[in-house]
C-alpha cells in the first residue's frame, strides 16, 4: 500500500470558507489516522482573481486551526513548466488537440443541443485531422463520441458514482499551451505530488469523469475520491454571505480554534461524544463514516461548544485573549460561566471599570424616585455592616429590607424589586446581570459603597 497523501487545494481568490476549513480537517484527520501526509497546495493559476492577500488568509487560518501541513505549501503556479511538458506529450499522442471553433460555432451548437434536450457537450470534427496540429485556440482532450462507456469510481463517502463518457464531449483543458484549466492542472499535480486520496467539496462530483479521463490520458494512476458534503445555511442552500460570516477567520475573534475544529468536525461526522479533540477525533476517524448529507452551520451548536472550552480555559490565558489584563481573578468564573463568545465579555465589564449607564433605568416600575432613593440609601447602610464576603448573610439582610420597605400585603417576591432593581444597575449599569450579591461579593466592599453613592447623586 502506498503511503497516504492527501491535500487541499484552495484557490487563493477569497476568504478561506468554512467549507475549506472543515475539508482541510477531514484531510488532516485522514492522513494523521493513516501515518500519511497531509499538504496544502495553493490553486493560484487564475491570475486575474488570485491574490497575495488571500493566500496570506489561508496561512493565517490554518494555523490559527493547527492544520499545518507536511513541508511548506505548494504553488500550482510553480508547476506551470510541467502542465505545459505534459500539455505537449497529449498534443504529441493525438490524445489532445487545438480546436479551432470560434466562439460562436460553439454558442450556435450549444442552442442547437438545448434545442433537442441534450446535453451541452462539443465534439470537434477536426481532432482526427492535420487542422489540431496547429498551435493556437483551446486544448481539449480528445474524447470517444461513440464511446458506450459507463466511468465509473468508488466514491469513498458516497459509494459507486457512475457517468457516460459519450456525454463529455472533448472538454478543453488548457485555454493555450501555457495557460491549463482547473481539471488538467489539478491532475498533473495530485499524480506530481503523489496524493493517494483526493477530499474534496462535492461540488468537484461532476469533474472526476473528466479527471479520470486526463488521469488514463496521461497514464498516471488514479487516487481514490471522496467527495464531502456542502456546508449549508439555515435556509439548507450552500452557505454563502449572505447567511453570515463564511470566512474562517471571521471566527478568530469570537471562537477558540478547538472550538470551531470541534463544531467543523461534528457538522458531518457522528463522533462518539460532542466535545471531542482534535487528537480524539484522529482515533475515531474512518472516512467512510462522514455523512453523506449537507450539514447546516448552526452558530448557536457552535456558540455551545465555543462556551464549553471557554469555561476550561485558565485565568491568565481568559486575560490573554480578551486583552483585559485588569480583569480581577475572582471575576473569572462569574464570566466564564456565562460567555459563548469571547466578545460577550464586555457585557461584563462593570467587574473591572466604572459602569456607566443613564440615570432613568434606576426606576423601577412604578416606584417614585423618592421611593429608589431610599432604597440606596438603605441598601448602603445594609453594605456597611456587611463584612464583604460571605454572600448569605447579605441576601438574608436585602432580604429583611425588602420586607421592611415593601408593602407587607404583596409577596416578598414582589417587593424585593424595589431593592435589587437599583442595586443591580448602581452595581452593573445594566438591567440583567448575574445576582448583584455575587457581584457585590467580586467587587470590594469599597467599590460597591462608592458605587451606590453614585447612582443616589445621579437621581435630581
Ligand atoms: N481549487 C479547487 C477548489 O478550491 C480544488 C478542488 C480540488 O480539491 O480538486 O475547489
Amino acid at each position: 500500500m502506498d503511503k497516504v497523501k492527501v491535500r487541499i487545494a484552495p484557490s487563493p481568490t477569497g476568504s478561506f470558507h468554512v467549507g475549506n476549513a472543515q475539508s482541510a480537517l477531514y484531510n488532516w484527520l485522514f492522513a494523521r489516522k493513516n501515518g500519511g501526509d497531509f499538504y496544502v497546495r495553493i490553486e493560484d493559476t487564475d491570475k486575474i482573481r488570485s491574490t497575495k492577500e488571500s493566500e496570506n488568509g489561508i496561512r493565517e487560518a490554518l494555523a490559527w486551526l493547527d492544520l499545518m501541513p507536511n513541508g511548506d505549501f505548494v504553488r500550482q503556479s510553480d508547476n506551470l513548466h510541467k502542465h505545459k511538458e505534459l500539455l505537449e506529450r497529449l498534443l504529441s499522442e493525438g490524445k489532445a488537440f487545438y480546436c479551432h471553433h470560434s466562439q460562436e460555432d460553439l454558442e450556435a451548437e450549444r442552442q442547437q443541443q438545448e434545442a433537442r434536450k441534450e446535453a451541452p457537450r462539443h465534439f470537434c470534427e477536426h481532432k482526427n485531422t492535420d487542422k489540431n496540429k496547429i498551435p493556437g485556440g483551446i486544448i481539449r482532450l480528445a474524447v470517444n463520441e461513440s464511446s458506450g462507456r459507463i466511468i465509473s469510481f468508488d466514491d469513498q463517502i458516497r459509494g459507486r458514482i457512475e457517468f457516460q463518457e459519450a456525454l463529455l464531449g472533448d472538454f478543453s483543458i488548457a485555454r493555450a499551451i501555457e495557460d491549463p484549466l482547473y481539471n488538467f492542472a489539478v491532475v498533473a499535480d495530485d499524480a506530481e505530488m503523489g496524493i493517494t486520496h483526493v477530499i474534496r467539496g462535492e461540488d468537484h462530483i461532476s469533474n472526476t469523469p473528466k479527471q479520470i479521463l486526463i488521469y488514463e490520458a496521461l497514464g498516471f494512476k488514479i487516487p481514490f475520491f471522496a467527495h464531502l458534503p456542502l456546508v449549508l445555511g439555515l435556509d439548507r442552500s450552500k452557505l454563502s454571505k449572505r447567511h453570515g460570516g463564511t470566512g474562517t477567520l471571521d471566527y478568530k475573534q469570537d471562537y477558540l480554534p478547538e472550538a470551531l475544529l470541534n463544531f467543523l468536525g461534528g457538522l458531518s461526522y457522528t463522533f462518539s461524544k460532542e466535545i471531542i479533540t482534535k487528537e480524539e477525533m484522529v482515533n475515531e476517524f474512518e472516512l467512510g463514516k462522514i455523512h453523506k448529507a449537507g450539514a447546516v452551520f448552526n452558530v448557536e451548536k457552535l456558540n455551545w461548544i465555543n462556551s464549553q472550552y471557554i469555561k476550561q480555559l485558565n485565568n491568565l490565558t481568559i486575560k490573554q485573549l480578551t486583552n483585559l489584563p485588569e480583569m480581577l481573578d475572582v471575576a473569572i468564573p462569574l464570566i466564564t460561566e456565562r460567555l459563548n463568545k469571547l466578545s460577550d465579555i464586555n457585557d461584563f465589564s462593570y467587574l473591572w471599570k466604572e459602569p456607566s449607564y443613564d440615570s432613568e433605568l434606576l426606576n423601577w416600575k412604578k416606584f417614585t424616585k423618592d421611593e429608589i432613593t431610599n432604597s440606596l440609601n438603605e441598601t448602603k447602610r445594609v453594605i456597611e455592616n456587611w463584612n464583604g464576603s460571605d454572600k448569605d448573610s447579605l441576601r438574608l439582610a436585602l432580604d429583611d429590607l425588602s420586607k421592611k420597605l415593601g408593602d407587607p400585603s404583596i409577596p416578598l417576591g414582589a417587593s424585593r424589586g424595589l431593592v435589587y432593581w437599583p442595586f443591580r444597575v448602581a452595581l452593573t449599569g445594566k438591567e440583567k446581570s448575574p445576582d448583584p450579591v455575587d457581584v457585590a461579593a467580586i467587587l470590594t466592599k469599597e467599590t460597591v459603597l462608592r458605587r451606590i453613592d453614585t447612582a443616589i447623586n445621579k437621581l435630581p
